[in-house]
């Protein structure tokens, strides 16, 4: 009886240490795993794909929040603290970024460093560049570069993941890039007219052939004058465009005054400055660029 007393304690003790010693072991991979930061949700899904489950990827900005003129908050402070590099887009999309690094000590990837900008043209931002280069499935693909080349620099341990992820996420861009091109070859030269509520899609025309309108350049409707106005007004009904558009994170009321001057349908909010919430349409940057090409077309052919 004793000895099977004594039996039993052993086997306790053991069930305990190993139940220990397991729980140390997944507490231990748990915070191996090193954390990378980024500005807001479409760079966050980017990375993420790059690096997969190696690292932990958050976005300052949560799905549907306003980035432009977003203001951090002190939670935000105390996440960024542990993250080993910080990554944003540049050419001035995150007006709060330069404040909020001041005080932190991480590296910073600010994307637009390597990218070649397409500059604003009118007004206020005249001769400042564009910031939405992402809206441009051919320009993601060269987001993916960058992001494989710069981590890979920073841990090269990892750059054979890091460049083998890389190559298939780029195939999966490369798949809508051809079909952005085959949509735009397809309709007819007097629709290639995309008329927004922000100036977000330059890099878009640009690289598949569409004309750009919009109601004021960046995100801040306060540019909104009425001579733009008028002016949009006047060409939609001049090249009798079916459809305009709006971004997400913006109201849509003042293309529905375009819509009811000109007889034009409202053709639906496109995705740019940010995903969609996780059940939402545009849940990823690839469901993004999806779902934008797929408003477009229904609304322009
Ligand atoms: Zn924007």
């Amino acid at each position: 009886m004793k000895k099977r007393h004594t039996f039993l304690v052993l086997a306790c003790l053991i069930c305990l240490f190993f139940t220990t010693a397991c729980k140390r072991t997944s507490n231990n991979s748990e915070t191996k795993k090193e954390f990378v930061l980024a500005s807001f949700t479409v760079l966050a899904d980017i990375i993420r794909n790059v690096v997969t489950d190696d690292f932990i990827v958050k976005s300052i900005t949560k799905p549907g929040v306003e980035v432009h003129a977003y203001k951090p908050t002190p939670s935000d402070l105390i996440n960024a603290s542990e993250a080993f590099v910080f990554v944003d887009n540049g050419f001035g999309f995150e007006i709060w970024s330069e404040k909020f690094v001041s005080n932190l000590q991480f590296k910073r990837l600010t994307i637009a460093n390597d990218l070649d900008p397409i500059f604003i043209t009118e007004d206020f931002y005249k001769g400042k560049p564009n910031p939405h280069a992402w809206i441009s499935p051919k320009r993601g693909i060269l987001y993916v570069d960058i992001i494989v080349k710069s981590l890979s620099e920073l841990r090269p341990s990892k750059r054979e993941l890091f460049e083998r992820n890389g190559e298939i996420y780029k195939n999966k861009l490369s798949k809508i890039d051809k079909d952005f091109k085959l949509f735009i070859n397809n309709l007819e030269q007097d629709r290639r007219y995309l008329v927004t509520c922000e100036g977000a899609f330059s890099y878009l025309a640009k690289d598949y052939g569409l004309n750009e309108v919009y109601l004021w350049p960046v995100n801040a409707e306060s540019q909104i004058t009425p001579k733009r106005m008028a002016r949009t007004i006047s060409l939609v009904k001049k090249k009798n465009i079916p459809s305009v558009f709006c971004e997400s994170t913006v109201s849509n009321e003042s293309q529905m005054v375009v819509v009811n001057e000109t007889g034009a349908k409202f053709g639906g909010n496109l995705f740019v400055d940010s995903l969609s919430s996780a059940n939402g349409p545009a849940n990823s940057y690839l469901g993004m660029l999806k779902h934008n090409l797929k408003i477009i077309k229904k609304g322009l052919y």
